[in-house]
């Protein structure tokens, strides 16, 4: 397997540091709201590189923390009046909800950052006593200027730091690119005793402290978003090597943003949609296909349109795999014999021999899911073709092979599992609830409100909820996911 690493900028051949076992680590969220559709990225495809690893015989033990203390979520306690525990609280319960909603399985061990400060405390005490770390007046910074090797991974120079950066000059550190590991406490916030005093740990510290402590001092696969790279990552090698003295990282892998309106779709801009909005609206599949149709190297840009594309190219699938059951269900099946088979029929058993293989050269070139997918595709496309042009009984077999296939592929995607009759009947009743919606805003148009407003009263009495918000309109099935969705607005 290759994989593109981002320490070295090359695809590399998957070695890892101990022969069929992988040690990952995927930096998890700051709970401080719910995550938006662009944090899923993540999410879903390091979820997806682990299934596959799995898929290839590999055994995983993926580590995925929760910042669970964090400037973040401190402003957030202040600004509703509550305590940064609750503000955690909420929101990490919330997080594990969403990863249901949208079938990403969780990590092996998720160690939250509030349950490992005694080995962070530990971990600071070492860099100090090895002359990377200094205090001042309860507050502890990391040397950067120490660290020989500070920048390989970003490709940036100390000292193009120094003059590019917007690094504010504080008179506590030594040196302006000195970053913290422990933060003094103010008054009001969470905060640990520690030999410097009551505080609390840096964000950087925290990845570092949970990794090395649960996956040992070297990792095969470290990942996150690209925006990551610089300064996270970038501190989290220099503490960790400073600490260890070991190699912190085999490889590095970052996933390319997903952009809306032009941007980085990020909470501080406000251009975002949540997550779990988006996957009640189209479904879990259609999130994942969304990603999954491109490679985890390429920016994305958000839009409903491709959402609905992404569900509609899901609900494809499921519709041939319907089509499959009733067919086998109608006759009884025979054994495959080639002789008896159309031309149709031996193009498809050409295409179903050379599947799997196809599949798994794209994914082992650096996960190419894009791809894999294809070739999924090019055999629904056999496949349906097969189905439309005459079927003869000598291809059930081969129907029946080509489901079983799919299924089989889909796996480690995390696509294609589910019921055929099921998935279909939900996919036609989120096209037939868009179609009213759009039937309703052209009555709008036309200002026919009475017809208007009876489509809307009519739905909310079916259970379904429009809202409209920013010249569209959004729908939810039932009140109380609506009354969550509020709340997350205000
Ligand atoms: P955060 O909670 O902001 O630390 O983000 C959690 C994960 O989401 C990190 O791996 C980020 O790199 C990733 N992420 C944040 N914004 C985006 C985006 N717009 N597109 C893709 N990934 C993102
Ligand atoms: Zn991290």
């Amino acid at each position: 397997m290759k994989l593109y690493n981002t320490l070295t900028r090359k695809s590399e051949e998957f070695v890892p540091l101990e022969p069929g076992r992988v040690k990952m680590y995927v930096c998890g969220p700051t709970v401080y709201d719910y995550f938006h559709i662009g944090n899923a990225r993540p999410f879903i495809v390091f979820d997806v590189f682990r299934r596959y690893l799995e898929y290839r015989g590999y055994r995983v033990t993926l580590a995925q923390n929760i910042t669970d203390v964090d400037d973040k979520i401190i402003n957030k306690a202040t600004s509703e009046g509550i305590a940064a525990q609750e503000v955690a609280r909420r929101y990490t319960e919330a997080y594990f909800e969403d990863l249901e909603r949208l079938d990403i399985h969780r990590a092996d061990v998720q160690p939250r950052a509030t349950e490992t400060i005694p080995q962070m405390i530990e971990f600071i005490q070492r860099l100090i006593d090895k002359g990377y770390a200094y205090d001042h007046d309860g507050n502890v910074y990391f040397r950067v200027r120490k660290f020989k090797n500070y920048g390989q991974l970003s490709g940036k120079s100390v000292d193009q730091l120094k003059s590019g950066a917007r690094v504010a000059v504080d008179e506590r550190k030594e040196d302006p690119l000195d970053f913290a590991l422990w933060k003094a406490a103010k008054p009001g916030e969470p905060s640990w005793p520690s030999p410097w005093g009551e505080g609390r740990p840096g964000w950087h510290l925290e990845c570092s402290v949970m990794a090395t402590s649960i996956l040992g001092d070297t990792l095969d696969i470290h990942a996150g978003g690209t925006d990551l790279i610089f300064p996270h990552h970038e501190n989290e090698i220099a503490q960790s090597e400073a600490a260890t003295g070991q190699r912190f990282v085999r490889y590095w892998m970052h996933n390319e943003l997903l952009h809306f309106e032009g941007e980085k779709m990020s909470k501080s801009l406000g251009n975002f949609e949540y997550a779990r909005e988006i996957t009640e609206r189209y479904g879990p599949e259609a999130v994942r296909y969304f990603y999954l149709a491109k490679h985890y190297r390429t920016p994305i840009s958000f839009s409903h349109r491709a959402m609905a594309e992404a569900r509609r190219a899901v609900e494809r699938v499921y519709r041939l795999l319907e089509e499959i059951e009733s067919q086998a269900q109608s006759a009884a099946e025979p054994e495959l014999n080639e002789a008896q088979l159309s031309e149709r029929g031996r193009a498809l058993l050409g295409k179903l021999s050379q599947t799997r293989e196809a599949f798994i050269s794209h994914m082992d070139d650096d996960f190419n899911t894009a791809g894999a997918l294809g070739q999924l595709f090019e055999l629904v496309r056999e496949l349906n073709l097969c189905i439309s042009e005459d079927l003869q009984p000598a291809e059930l077999p081969l129907l029946r092979a080509g489901e079983q296939l799919i299924r089989e592929l889909g796996r480690p995607l995390g696509l294609f599992q589910g019921a055929p009759w099921q998935e279909v009947q939900e996919g036609l009743q989120g096209e037939l609830i868009e179609l009213l919606i759009e039937v309703r805003s052209q009555l709008r148009i036309k200002r026919e409100y009475q017809l208007a407003d009876e489509i809307r009263q009519r739905l909310s009495r079916l259970g379904v909820e429009l809202k409209d918000q920013d010249r569209r309109t959004l729908w939810s099935y039932g009140t109380a996911s609506q009354g969550s969705d509020e709340r997350a607005r205000a």
